[in-house]
């Protein structure tokens, strides 16, 4: 088959490989519906984060079950699925307290850029939905995957609640699918820190109520204004940088929570300054499997559009150029048709 193969920062391939094969018999291999390019595939693209020979890439993924190990017993083929790119038993003491991404058994996915892809830990990882879904559905389904669970995470995690105050930082594809979070959990505002005209709209479309262009200090004033002195209850932090997360810290109110699920790249926190600023930080990789089966009925119900979010759709062939539009801005996120 043909797969996603990353060189080097800036080089990214569609070459052929092997097909995947069944591993181990907890193992599934499946074929899939469509697949994505993540904010976090540009670290190593952008050279920000080191690689090791051609990578294999690709971590968001949904499809149709066509093998299964000996030891599968939940999944099996036929079944229409969606995993999170992190690879679980669902079973360990951490799973069972929520915390699927820090599972003993944890891997990270890899090669699901591609039209077939093995998943490990299936009877973990996978949730199968009781029928096929329609192919309208398929974009939003893969969504949950990883952009619409991480954005969730970041709500989740900055205690977003009925009636809270929201910023979130961060107008990618995982800032937009924040702000989509906030208001499925009741937010009763939601500011989005954006300057891009076109995640502006998509972020009104998905509930923000407020939108401040300025950044940095500038910015802190604006969130400062409009919460008439206070700060926000909730931040979502969806960037990752030093500048990103001091101005998450900025935006929160004393006692306020602040979500972070931007992978931070050269962040450092000063002991005394979190000291004084009284504020609750939870971040890390998302446990998108524990968000999976109420995001998935969600989508079913027709309750939410996550996949919105997809505003260039490519063949695989030219999966080099999703890479390119999403490192020059010119896409929020590609959808890649397998
Ligand atoms: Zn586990």
């Amino acid at each position: 088959m043909l797969a996603t193969l990353m060189y080097g920062p800036g080089d990214v391939r569609c070459e052929a490989v092997d097909d995947p094969k069944l591993l181990k018999p907890t193992d599934a291999i499946i074929k899939l519906s469509a697949t994505c390019i993540c904010g976090s595939d540009l670290w190593p693209y952008r050279g920000l984060q080191p690689t090791d020979g051609p990578a294999h890439m690709g971590h968001e993924y949904c499809g149709v079950v066509v093998e299964v190990g000996s030891e599968v017993k939940t999944v099996r083929p036929g079944q229409f699925v969606v995993g999170s790119f992190c690879i679980s038993d669902n079973t360990c003491p951490h799973c069972r307290f929520g915390f699927h991404s820090s599972c003993v058994q944890r891997e990270f996915m890899s090669g699901a850029q591609a039209p077939f892809a093995r998943v490990p830990l299936a009877d973990g990882t996978l949730v199968a939905t009781a029928e096929l879904p329609s192919a309208d559905l398929i974009p939003h389904l893969l969504a949950t995957s990883d952009v619409l669970g991480t954005g969730w995470y970041a709500a989740d995690a900055a205690n977003v609640g009925e009636g809270s105050t929201v910023v979130v930082v961060g107008d990618g594809a995982v800032g937009l699918m924040g702000v989509l979070a906030a208001k499925e959990m009741g937010a009763a505002r939601i500011i989005a820190m954006s300057r891009h005209a076109a995640r502006q709209k998509l972020a009104t479309e998905f509930g923000a109520t407020d939108i401040v262009a300025e950044r940095g200090e500038e910015g802190v004033a604006r969130i400062k204004d409009l919460t008439g002195g206070v700060g926000a209850d909730s931040v979502l932090e969806c960037v990752g940088t030093q500048q990103s997360m001091t101005q998450a810290i900025a935006c929160s109110r004393p006692g306020g929570s602040i979500g972070y699920v931007g992978v931070p790249h050269g962040v450092t926190f000063e002991g005394e300054a979190m000291f004084f600023a009284q504020r609750r930080m939870l971040g890390g990789p998302a446990p998108v499997r524990r968000f999976l089966p109420d995001l998935i009925d969600r989508v079913l119900a027709g309750r939410i559009k996550p996949g919105k979010v997809f505003d260039l759709k490519l063949p695989l062939s030219e999966v080099a150029e999703g890479y390119r539009a999403m490192d020059e801005r010119r896409a929020i996120k590609t959808l890649i048709t397998v």
